[in-house]
């Protein structure tokens, strides 16, 4: 296959169908000097590339290279129609050599790291786990199943793993791959009648990642292979890393079997960014891209975009790719005016919610949290009453203190101090926290 075609099916796998059509179907691309050189309709689907896209044909360019490439984008306006001289240009496209492919597998990608992982209350749990994972391998969580939404991190997190291990030991065997490429792969060697280079390819590997095990549901040749491959690494003390929109549990059509092994490990859960999250993964998107923009407006941009990173990140290029192209500072104002909204305060946790929301999670009775007693049963989940209506809700210790029963406002930050701290470490607490929050959450 043309490697182009290569990154164009896993540019397809990421976008939607109606925008892949629009900007990716009729691309062509030509390799140069180490200089990848993109052909689009016209300069419309150029500027929606490079504003919307780019950091995805990136990473897809570098799966199919496993190499950093420049590329370069020009308009070619007779691909818009079909007439010969698109004939000519695929001719002349074919002439040039392939590009060399070391693997047929994209592996690992760099940029992915643990170090440049923004850790915030929707994904401490998960990143503690993958610290663990990368420090023990094989024996601690095996498998680490790490499940949650779109553009949250899972995939980054999957490969920093990969990216610290093999930094310690660039010899080990590792393989990164998304579930249908497993499958793919898995069909194909079944048709070539090479099913023995498969299962050594598998079956050999020190960390087998897999992305989107998902899509396995209801693909039973596959699953009996997975299934198979699971075991034989599993026993060699080979580290098996998954990645899923939802928990083994709600994998439609998955066998109980491989059900039972996903969840045999550990499975940790990455929630959507809260505020602070927010802020902190666009501050660290602009500091890897050597931007220097406001605090104040990347508070404007979190406040108003309550959603995933990876939308996030798609934002802030496009925010700072049209101020570059109008020749404009990127102030609150533009901001504004590109995220087409007027700033909205963000919606706080309600107080109450905090108190009720916590109470029934312990089975306690408010009493019980305004009252004096002192025992671990009452006191951390006092604790973590103070810890939310500092941090989401922004009362003020003093306040906080009248809230629940007259305490001093020291007490009150030692505790919020305690739950701050023992977030970090105490895997049981980053739990409960995590679990309250999104029972509380507006
Ligand atoms: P998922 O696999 O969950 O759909 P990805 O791992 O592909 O999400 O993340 C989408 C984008 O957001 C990537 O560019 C990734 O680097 C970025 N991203 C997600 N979470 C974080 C984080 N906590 N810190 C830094 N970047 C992040
Ligand atoms: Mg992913």
């Amino acid at each position: 296959m043309d490697p182009w075609n290569k990154v164009l099916a896993i540019i397809k796998e990421q976008v939607s169908p109606v925008n892949y059509r629009a900007w990716f179907a009729k691309t062509k691309a030509i390799q140069i000097n180490g200089t990848i050189t993109v052909a689009t309709t016209s300069s419309f689907a150029k500027q929606t590339i490079l504003v919307k896209y780019l950091p995805i044909v990136e990473a897809a360019v570098f799966e199919v290279y496993r190499k950093k490439i420049d590329l370069e984008f020009k308009v070619e306006s007779s691909l818009s129609n079909l007439s010969g001289k698109v004939q000519e240009e695929e001719t002349v496209l074919k002439m040039q050599p392939s590009a060399p492919i070391a693997q047929t597998y994209p592996s690992l990608n760099p940029k992915y790291t643990l170090d440049n992982f923004v850790v915030g209350l929707s994904n401490n749990m998960a990143f503690a786990a993958a610290q663990a994972v990368a420090a023990n391998p094989g024996i601690t969580y095996n498998p680490l199943f790490i499940y949650g939404g779109t553009g949250v991190g899972k995939t980054h997190l999957m490969h920093g793993i990969g990216n610290t291990l093999i930094k310690k030991d660039p010899s080990l065997k590792i393989l990164y791959c998304s579930s249908e490429r497993f499958m793919n792969d898995l069909i194909e060697s079944i048709r070539n009648k090479r099913t023995n280079e498969f299962r050594h390819k598998y079956r050999s590997l020190d960390l087998l990642l897999i992305d989107d095990i998902q899509f396995i549901s209801g693909r039973d040749s596959t699953q009996e292979e997975f299934f198979h491959t699971f075991n034989e690494l599993q026993v060699k003390n080979s580290q098996i890393i998954l990645t899923s929109d939802r928990p083994p549990n709600d994998i439609q059509k998955l066998e109980s079997r491989l059900q039972s092994r996903f969840q045999g490990g550990l499975m940790v859960d990455i929630q959507m960014p809260d505020f602070d999250t927010r802020v902190a993964i666009l501050r660290a998107k602009c500091q890897e891209r050597g931007e220097v923009i406001e605090e104040s407006c990347l508070t404007l941009i979190a406040e108003n975009m309550p959603t995933n990173a990876r939308e996030l990140e798609g934002k802030l290029i496009q925010i700072i790719q049209t101020a570059k192209l109008g020749g404009k500072n990127i102030d609150q104002e533009y901001i504004n005016h590109t995220i087409g909204v007027q700033a909205q305060p963000k919606q706080a946790i309600d107080q109450k919610k905090v108190i009720s929301g916590v109470t029934s999670y312990f089975n306690l009775k408010a009493s019980d949290i305004n009252g004096p007693k002192r025992n671990r049963g009452f006191v951390v989940p006092r604790q973590i009453i103070m810890f939310f209506l500092y941090q989401e809700c922004k009362i003020p210790f003093e306040k906080i203190g009248e809230l629940l029963g007259g305490r001093d406002h020291t007490t009150i930050m030692h505790g919020v101090d305690k739950i701050r701290q023992a977030i970090t470490r105490d895997r049981e607490i980053q739990k409960i926290i995590i679990e309250i929050k999104q029972k509380i959450s507006p």
